[in-house]
């Protein structure tokens, strides 16, 4: 389970560990083509004073384009997350480094973790079909990795 009802979360830490499908609400809005679901594991701790601690990895497909030839590409993305802070002090309402929560949570959702993280994760990626991509001609836009275009007669190289 990914949210956490506070009464569980008083007694101690928890075992939040489950799979987002692509589906899912938590991944709404976010311009991120998916493959499959994502898997969560990780620990959910109150650290006291209305905050609470998330450590854990995401693991999930992100399917996007490759930069120089634009062919579909899929890149595995595993993400440690060291420390995610959920808390209930408005004053960190602004501040990215925290989760905001409301005065008095019912439960605290770490697919909010996992949206922002993979949605990170997808702007950091530079992703590219193969290492040697020889993507697209400048002229005609053919795709070089089929071959050689008409307009690129490939020159000698100059020793
Ligand atoms: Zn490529
Ligand atoms: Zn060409």
């Amino acid at each position: 389970m990914l949210r956490v009802d506070i009464r569980d979360l008083h007694r101690g830490p928890v075992r939040t560990d489950g799979q987002i499908e692509p589906t899912d609400p938590a991944f709404e809005g976010l311009s991120l083509g998916l493959d499959g679901p994502v898997t969560v594991q990780g620990q959910l701790q109150p650290t006291g004073d209305g905050e609470y601690l998330w450590r854990g990895h995401v693991h999930g497909v992100i399917r996007g384009k490759c930069r120089r030839c634009l062919n579909d590409v899929l890149d595995e993305v595993d993400i440690d997350v060291d420390a995610a802070v959920f808390t209930t002090d408005p004053d960190a309402a602004d501040d990215p480094d925290f989760y905001p929560l409301p005065d008095r949570p019912s439960s605290v959702d770490v697919s909010e973790v996992v949206r922002e993280e993979l949605a990170l994760a997808a702007q950091a990626e530079l992703l590219l079909c193969r290492d040697d991509c020889a993507g697209l001609c400048p002229k005609c836009g053919a795709d070089l990795n089929a071959g050689p275009c008409g307009c690129h007669p490939t020159p000698a190289e100059p020793v």
